[in-house]
């Protein structure tokens, strides 16, 4: 008999993941290879949020929490949705979960059944379609190209809703085009979604305060989907805290009640040491924390020069988040130096063995003719390695 369920053969290993611990491995192995694989900021967690940490524990927060987290952070965040968003919740409306994956996990698994679709406008994050496939329902895919700057219309929207759409599924700040939808932009999906009751729109904000020039809007700001909207943020990306596994959802009260349900079942309340954390980290005014994007500003511009430099590469200006997702499309179906390279993953494997700079391949993102690499890394490790990148494709043989 196979041991393992149809659920987990489905499913793939995360390929951000895979390709980090490629990385390590060929590190390990006392080769030089410059990693901008997974997406995580190289700051360290700011002192005021760490010597809430270490309060925490004097005070002796070991206890289990609530499985939707302490009643000041989700009131934390409340406050937060409201200064930062013009947005109302109620603590029962916020789940705390182990990080922004989990908070996601939760809604897909509250709301779908088998063979229920969920719009995946591509390309996506990793593990969005896996999730969906881990919760047996089926991703609907809706492709977009560098030259709409990877983002859909509300008529493409409105193309591919079925009886079956259970949820449309996207973030924005976009990991990983680094494009976010604007305020005109989310009110045509909002009016379309509006017209489908069952539909619930999951809006992964994780990136909202890595956005250089724009206005970041929730989706939920929009009165006719407020309460189909499940918002998802967490700690990780803003305030350097990817390890401290912190991420929320505030949603309509029934769907909040789904989350507790699942996540008290599965992994009770998040990190004790981590969520008074949080409440301080969420507190601080964002100001405090800006030096941070400002820095990932400064790379970007310098990456930007440097990227569009390297022959086969077409570029996006990426407006927020952290990553490129440049289009090597020049390099599909050809041969470098002799290793057939069919798609975006041999392209970033070939880069990985020949340049020593690891990226991810756009193929689980939902888009083959692009590679993601993440500058979320020091402007020495930047610049080297897209030197590496550019020395290597000007030598190698093309057939
Ligand atoms: N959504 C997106 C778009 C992400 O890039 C990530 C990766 N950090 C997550 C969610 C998950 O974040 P967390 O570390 O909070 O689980
Ligand atoms: N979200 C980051 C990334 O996309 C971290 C890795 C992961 O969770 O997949 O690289």
């Amino acid at each position: 008999m196979e041991k393992y369920s149809a659920r987990l053969n489905r499913m793939s290993f995360s390929q951000t993941f895979v390709m980090s611990n490629k990385v390590r491995e060929m590190k390990a192995n006392g080769i030089d290879v410059i990693s901008l694989t997974l997406g995580e900021p190289d700051f360290d967690v700011p002192q005021n949020i760490k010597a809430a940490a270490f309060e925490a524990i004097n005070d002796n927060f070991s206890h289990y929490s609530p499985v939707p987290g302490f009643l000041d952070l989700r009131q934390a965040i409340c406050d937060k949705l409201k200064r930062d968003n013009n947005l109302e919740y109620l603590p029962s409306q916020i789940c705390v979960s182990n990080g922004a994956k989990q908070s996601i996990l939760n809604v897909l698994a509250s709301i779908l059944n088998e063979g229920d679709e969920v719009i995946l406008p591509a390309p996506y994050w990793v593990s969005y379609d896996e999730m969906v496939k881990m919760m047996d329902g089926k991703s609907v895919f809706v492709k977009t190209s560098i030259e709409t700057d990877f983002k859909i219309t509300a008529e493409q929207l409105e193309k591919a809703i079925t009886l079956k759409t259970k949820a449309l599924l996207y973030s924005s700040p976009c990991n990983p085009s680094g494009s976010f939808y604007t305020y005109e932009e989310l009110e045509k999906i909002a009016d379309v979604i509006a017209r489908h009751p069952q539909i619930t729109i999951i809006s992964d904000e994780i990136y909202e305060y890595i956005n250089y020039d724009g206005k970041h809007t929730s989706i939920a700001e929009f009165p006719q989907v407020y309460e189909q909207t499940a918002v998802i943020n967490g700690m990780s990306k803003a305030f350097a805290m990817t390890g401290w596994r912190i991420g929320y959802s505030a949603c309509p009260a029934w769907l909040a009640k789904g989350c507790e349900k699942i996540q008290g079942q599965m992994t009770s309340g998040a990190n004790t040491v981590a969520q008074k954390a949080s409440v301080t980290a969420l507190k601080t005014d964002p100001s405090e924390y800006r030096y941070m994007i400002e820095e990932f500003r400064k790379r970007r511009e310098l990456v930007y020069g440097l990227v569009k430099e390297i022959p086969g590469f077409k570029v996006n200006y990426p407006e927020a988040a952290f990553y490129f997702f440049p289009d090597i499309s020049y390099y599909i179906g050809k041969k470098l130096n002799g290793n057939q390279i069919k798609d975006a993953d041999d392209f970033a494997m070939f880069l990985l063995e020949n340049a020593h700079v690891g990226t991810v391949g756009g193929v689980s993102f939902g888009n083959s003719n692009c590679i993601r690499f993440s500058y979320a890394a020091s402007e020495a490790e930047l610049k080297e390695a897209m030197n590496r990148i550019k020395t290597c494709l000007e030598k190698v043989a093309v057939s």
